[in-house]
């Protein structure tokens, strides 16, 4: 594979490296401790055209590659990765099912205003019984009266508290297991519809993770996503493009924390030479640089991989172990970065203890570490079979 990257993709990168590092990373700690939503990024990211990255031009979005997306949400998660994430769901997780899946009307009507980044966009898959089990949805869509009627609760849901459109799973036909399940498109504004509680967070402290609750929402017949039973299929589909996603995230942070612990290793003086002078804090810089490299490699093969067409039978295993190879790589990372700030990684006035903070969520949400071996060892044992 050839990763050499096209004039196109090292632009984007040098456009949001250059605003990871003179705009997001130096505001990064103010929104971590007061927990606002960066609306001055996300506004600003929207114009880079940065909210829509992969979706046509006729649609609004930017008509570029997956690869590009991945190399964005890296640079971006590497300046906060509270935005990384606010991007990665919005573009992976709202305008993915909407692009694939939707009708042509849905998509003129949603794709040019989620693109923009005007409208926020999220996904609403997990429910209180349901996390890793999707198939245990317990929310409901009933079809009455031209109507579908949806009740229930979703939780956990990034973006939750500050989005125009839900795409949200629900239970159509009782007792069929994933067959029953749908998708819908849900606009804020719909009477029945509301936010619920909002989740105080170990890290990714300035993304909102919000409930979004459902009581007798009723919403219009055309607002159902591909068919009625296409549900499972179209979150697995989702999912796929989306671990891609967290995956450059969890890049994103731990090349943040290698770059912080490398300048401080250099810095700081102990037994009158720089710590890194010395050979365990070599192993640890050793260690990060080599995981690092190879995280990217496997999150940029998968990104090709999903750019080359949407059957994700080609690419599922390999988003998979992106996103689990980068995001325990990203936790080793900024565990190794915080013992090379010694007690200044344990105090707040460093971004050590951010890092470390920001990546653990990578290797739970989109599918646990344990979902995504499921999903690898499921993929290699039917290669055998
Ligand atoms: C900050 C945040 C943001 C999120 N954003 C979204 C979002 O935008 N949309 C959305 O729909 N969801 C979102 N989620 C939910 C997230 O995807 C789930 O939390 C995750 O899938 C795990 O589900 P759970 O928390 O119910 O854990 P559980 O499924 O209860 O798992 C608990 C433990 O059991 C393990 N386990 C479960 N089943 C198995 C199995 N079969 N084999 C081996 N181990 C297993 C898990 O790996 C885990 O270690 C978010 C969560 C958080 C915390």
């Amino acid at each position: 594979m050839d990763f050499n990257l096209s004039e196109e993709q090292q632009m984007v990168k040098d456009m949001c490296r250059k605003f990871a590092e003179n705009e997001l990373a130096p505001k990064a700690e103010h929104y971590d401790r007061t927990h606002e939503f960066p609306w001055e990024h996300v506004k600003k990211l929207g114009e880079m055209g940065m909210m829509g990255v992969v979706y046509p031009e006729e649609y609004g979005g930017s008509g570029m590659d997956y690869l590009t997306y991945a190399i964005a949400v890296e640079e971006i998660s590497r300046g906060c990765a509270s935005t990384g994430v606010i991007v990665s769901a919005h573009n992976s997780l709202c305008l993915s099912p909407i692009y694939y899946f939707g009708t042509e009307e849905q998509k003129k009507k949603y794709l040019p205003k989620l693109c923009s980044g005007e409208w926020i966009g999220c996904f609403g898959i997990t429910e209180p019984n349901a996390g890793s089990d999707a198939a245990g949805t317990k929310t409901v869509a009933e079809f009455k009266n031209g109507k579908w009627v949806l009740n229930g609760t979703k939780n956990f849901i990034t973006n939750g508290g500050v989005a125009n459109v839900a795409v949200v799973l629900a239970v159509t036909e009782k007792g069929i297991g994933h067959k029953g399940l749908s998708m819908f498109i849900v606009e804020k504004g719909t009477p029945g519809f509301s936010v619920g509680k909002t989740e105080d967070k170990l890290g990714i402290c300035a993304s909102s993770t919000t409930e979004l609750v459902f009581e007798n929402c009723e919403i219009p017949e055309e607002n159902i996503l591909g068919k009625k039973g296409d549900g499972f299929k179209i979150a697995m589909h989702t999912l796929d493009g989306g671990r891609v996603g967290i995956a450059a995230q969890a890049l994103g942070i731990a090349q943040a924390a290698m770059d912080a612990a490398v300048k401080y290793s250099l810095e700081r003086v102990q037994f009158n030479q720089p710590i890194a002078r010395q050979q365990a804090i070599q192993w640890m810089i050793a260690d990060m640089a080599t995981e690092i490299q190879a995280a990217r490699l496997l999150t940029y093969q998968a990104a090709m991989l999903i750019g080359s067409g949407p059957d994700r039978r080609r690419y599922s295993k390999n988003a998979a172990m992106a996103k689990l190879f980068a995001s325990e790589t990203s936790h080793r990372a900024t565990h190794k970065a915080l013992q090379i700030f010694g007690g200044y990684g344990y105090i707040k006035d460093y971004p050590a203890e951010r890092f470390y903070r920001d990546s653990r969520i990578t290797e739970i949400y989109e599918g646990t570490s344990e979902i995504q071996r499921l999903v690898i060892a499921s993929n290699v044992l039917s290669e055998y079979q």
